[in-house]
């Protein structure tokens, strides 16, 4: 009987990796996501409790009252409640920043459990037969592991202060930032090799706080445009600071889980990175080229003397009404407006006149990955009506209307035609190509890379400014009216 329940226990982390490859493969669709998440939760309860669980070894039952079980739980349920109150109250368009800020607790975490591990060795089971020293490669497991998590909390900070506005988007470079960067690397290599040999305990505290400065270093000269891919990043360095970690604590769930988080990570980065035209080195290493000058540097005043046709709710409506065929283009405004409810519903009334209704997904709409395709889901329409930028823009130079809600640099054509644009390169959705372009936005003001975007002044193009969640509300109404 013991024997059976020793072999089931043995088997839970084997369950748990199982169940979080299950997640990564449902969430890689969003029909399937909904599964993914439950894979994603059972595992991570599994997970947690697993820990427990070892440590109280019911088969030595006199061993169980040794630990003191009673802080671990009481500080899981305090950070519980935290998370709970914070995912209750962050709104959709702030996900960013809290996945930033998560990542940097994961590399704060990775930094305390390392000291840990080096202030009390022997209480991990690291230490060398017959001598005080830690094992090798438990010493170099430790020191990468704890720069790792280093480099991700600062460089998460920073990531959080610059989606937060706390920090200027603006990309911070300075002569001379590429050797600082090499001095600090090495420096922070040769720390880690001098620990590894000789394990004093102020080479570790080098190794640290090199590798803190390194993760400013990093992010800092990063420009705004590409925040989505350093979020994405940092994701993956946070895993490999967790899988690190696991190695010294000898925890194989927590190497599988770091390794997959690692793994998925770097993946998604390059894949942003080929949504963008940008090279995945040059984004890890601060900014190496891309781009000209970022943010309110460039931002022109968009209304100097250019014509701009203004259109009204009502037009629009009349407008739709008469089209054939209609994409959607929703960006950044969609979500902080919470228009989705509103657009899925002048879909459906357009799609009862026999009108085509379809939405185009730029791999960076909004300001996470995926963030339009959440808040599509969360109207419910229908997943086949989505399509991403390479199956749809060849669509726009057959279609009649193209509505853009709320977005704006991911329609701008300055990316295909300005080479010291900061987004030059970036793949749009070609909405120009339509026949006629409706704009819903509150102003002629820039999107998030703060430059100005032509289309608004376009012959084909008529704006309708306004809250669009408002504008979509409107074009509603006036629908209904037509139709009495
Ligand atoms: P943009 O930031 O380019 O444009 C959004 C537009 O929405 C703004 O121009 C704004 O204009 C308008 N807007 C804001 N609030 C409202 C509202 N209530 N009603 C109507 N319109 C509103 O967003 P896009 O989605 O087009 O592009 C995403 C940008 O964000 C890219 O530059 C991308 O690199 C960046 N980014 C993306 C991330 C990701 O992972 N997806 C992460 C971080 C950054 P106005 O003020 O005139 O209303």
């Amino acid at each position: 009987m013991m024997q059976t329940y020793s072999f089931c226990f043995q088997l839970l982390p084997v369950v748990a990796s199982i169940l979080f490859i299950l997640t990564l493969r449902g969430l890689s669709t969003p029909s399937t996501s909904d599964r993914g998440n439950l894979y994603g939760m059972l595992g991570m309860a599994i997970a947690i409790f697993y820990p427990f669980l070892q440590v109280m070894d019911f088969s030595s039952p006199s061993d169980t009252t040794t630990l003191p079980i009673l802080i671990p739980v009481v500080a899981m349920l305090l950070g519980g409640a935290i998370g709970f109150y914070i995912a209750k109250k962050i709104y959709m368009t702030a996900l960013p920043q809290l996945v930033a800020a998560f990542h940097s607790l994961v590399g704060l975490a990775a930094i305390f459990v390392a000291c840990a591990v080096l202030t009390a060795p022997q209480a991990f089971g690291i230490i060398d037969d017959g001598t005080s020293s830690i094992r090798i490669a438990n010493a170099i497991e430790m020191s990468v592991g704890a720069a790792i998590g280093a480099v991700t909390f600062t460089g998460s900070v920073v990531a959080f202060g610059k989606l937060h506005g706390l920090i200027s988007g603006k990309r911070q470079q300075y002569s001379g930032q590429h050797k600082v960067n090499l001095i600090t690397a090495t420096i922070t290599i040769a720390a880690i090799t001098a620990f590894v040999i000789n394990q004093a305990p102020w080479l570790f505290v080098v190794v640290i706080l090199m590798s803190l400065l390194i993760g400013i270093l990093l992010i800092m000269p990063i420009g705004g445009a590409d925040m989505p891919v350093v979020v994405s990043m940092l994701n993956s360095y946070s895993g490999w600071a967790a899988t690190g970690i696991g190695f010294t604590l000898g925890n194989d769930l927590l190497i599988i889980v770091g390794a997959l988080v690692g793994t998925s990570g770097a993946i998604l980065s390059s894949i942003m990175c080929k949504g963008m035209n940008r090279s995945l080195v040059n984004v890890i290493f601060g900014g190496i080229g891309g781009g000209g000058a970022q943010a309110s540097e460039t931002t022109q005043s968009s209304s100097d003397g250019k014509n701009v046709k203004l259109c009204s709710p009502e037009d629009a409506a009349f407008i739709m009404q008469n089209a054939g065929s209609v994409i959607v283009v929703p960006g950044y405004g969609m979500a902080v407006a919470q228009a989705q409810h509103a657009i899925k519903e002048l879909a459906d009334m357009l799609k009862l006149d026999g009108i085509t209704v379809k939405y185009a997904i730029h791999p960076v709409a909004g300001r996470m990955p995926g963030h339009m395709n959440v808040l599509l889901a969360e109207s419910n329409i229908p997943y086949d009506d989505v399509f991403e930028l390479d199956h749809i823009n060849h669509e726009f130079s057959s279609t009649d209307v193209a509505i853009v809600v709320g977005a704006n640099d991911i329609t701008n054509p300055a990316a295909k035609t300005d080479p010291t644009s900061p987004i030059f390169g970036m793949p749009v959705l070609d909405v120009e190509k339509a026949k006629t372009v409706l704009f819903v936005k509150r102003s002629l003001g820039s999107g998030y890379a703060g430059i100005d975007n032509s289309l608004f002044y376009q012959a084909n193009t008529m704006m309708i400014l306004g809250d669009a969640k408002k504008v979509i509300e409107g074009i509603l109404r006036a629908m209904k009216e037509q139709a009495h």
